[in-house]
């Protein structure tokens, strides 16, 4: 078993934080040593408050490098850390305060956790909630937006990325567990890293910043199916279009709208530029045709007229969004929206649901009518007696559509198979594999 000594210095704030590592080494197998020299590595949670907390912080880890020489340095003294190194250029690695996943990473990174088939009671990917094959892969927490209609900012904070080294760690232990499709999910994806100044760290031996995309980049080198989830519509999200028309990472992408209604959007406190997105949805599909985009909408938030509404009924078939959720507005406490005016009645609000949906279901029919005759790689869910139930790359787990290969049992869970699409409703594929039919 590895032993991990530590040295916590500092403030309560520092010692709570020593307190969260310390649980985390445990639950993943660690002994706690004593001293220096019964440690296999030596972990120093560090102050830089004072400049007398900061030589006794270095004189702390001067005294681990003496007595064991395999030395992590966290906590406040490496929020700068060129302090350190340039005191002690050996030390593993270096991390600032609260940064409990990158120290425990560290720790894992020098001292490989035990894994005992018979002992222990969680597996290397995690517990997980999810079927063997697929996972959903949380890169960050809290959000920067100020959505009206949204308490998650309340609730949550800002945005806090995890460093892209622990996010690509973690998405491999997955591959090497089974997973073929992994689930990139956060409250906004697209900021991805920018309050971590888009760190760079190491993975693989290569370099790559903690930001959209190279995260994609370093997904797509597991060679599963990345889906996109929560893309808020940046510029930079252009950026990532070609990595889907290579193959890199799946064509698809979920962008929650809420509207299309300049005015609607404005209130919302959402992007308002409804055409120059028009304009990049189009230019997106020309690069890559076989992109499916998923969506979001609120019907019925304050102020919405049935000009608005019309809006954006006509936005929805032009942006040709195949994939799209409804809701009627209701107002969430706290949210800044409950003090605008205009609120609309449930009546309205449940008619412009149905309307909502009516149209929605033409454009999805259109689309999914247009992949008949065309041959898709189908991740194959479930088999049961009467056949296999699979999604395409344009279909997201539990949210969108599924595609039915009636009578196909020789299948299984996880598999990928081609499949020849023969018929379409407004939701669902029906198709076989060439083989087999
Ligand atoms: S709706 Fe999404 S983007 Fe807007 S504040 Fe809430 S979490 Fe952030």
């Amino acid at each position: 078993m590895g032993k991990v000594g530590f040295v916590s210095l500092g403030c309560p704030k520092a010692l709570v934080d020593s307190e969260r590592i310390l649980s985390k080494l445990r639950a993943d197998g660690y002994e706690v040593a004593s001293d220096y020299e019964g440690a296999d590595v030596v972990v120093v949670n560090t102050c830089g408050f004072l400049n007398s907390a900061k030589e006794e912080s270095l004189g702390a880890i001067g005294e681990a490098m003496t007595a064991n020489g395999r030395v992590i340095v966290t906590g406040c003294l490496g929020a700068n850390p060129e302090e350190v190194t340039g005191a002690y250029p050996n030390v593993l690695s270096v991390t600032g305060p609260h940064q409990y996943e990158a120290v425990v990473g560290a720790v894992h990174d020098a001292l490989p956790p035990p894994q005992d088939k018979f002992t222990s009671l969680i597996p290397p990917e995690g517990v997980k909630l999810t079927p063997r094959h697929y996972a959903y892969l949380k890169i960050s927490e809290g959000c920067n937006h100020r959505c009206s209609f949204c308490i998650i900012p309340h609730l949550r904070g800002d945005l806090v990325s995890r460093p892209i080294d622990a996010v690509l760690k973690e998405a491999e232990r997955l591959t090497q567990a089974g997973v073929k499709e992994l689930l990139v999910i956060s409250q906004d994806t697209s900021a991805y890293g920018l309050d971590v100044n888009y760190a760079e760290r190491e993975w693989r031996g290569q370099s790559y910043r903690s930001n959209f995309y190279d995260l994609c980049r370093g997904l797509g080198e597991l060679g599963d199916w990345v889906r996109l989830h929560y893309v808020y519509p940046y510029p930079h999200v252009d950026d990532v279009i070609p990595l889907m028309a290579e193959g890199v990472i799946l064509p698809y992408l979920d962008i929650p709208f809420q509207h299309a209604s300049p005015r609607v959007l404005k209130a919302m406190r959402r992007p308002a530029r409804e055409d120059r997105v028009l304009e990049r949805i189009h230019s997106w599909r020309a690069q890559c045709p076989d992109l499916t985009i998923r969506s979001t909408f609120i019907v019925g938030f304050p102020g919405e007229t049935e000009e608005d509404f019309e809006h954006l009924l006509a936005w929805l078939d032009e942006a040709e969004i195949e994939r799209a959720g409804c809701f009627k507005y209701e107002p969430v406490d706290g949210a800044a929206a409950n003090d605008l005016p205009g609120a609309v009645p449930e009546e309205v609000k449940e008619e412009r649901y149905h309307r909502f949906m009516i149209r929605q279901q033409e454009v999805s029919t259109r689309c999914l009518s247009s992949k008949i005759g065309k041959t898709l790689d189908v991740l194959i869910d479930e088999v049961d007696e009467e056949g296999a139930i699979g999604r395409s790359k344009g279909d997201a787990p539990e949210i969108d559509g599924c595609v039915y290969l009636n009578g196909d049992t020789d299948l299984v869970p996880g598999e990928i198979v081609s499949v020849s699409i023969e018929h379409a409703d407004e939701y669902d594929l029906w198709g076989s594999r060439p083989s087999v039919s």
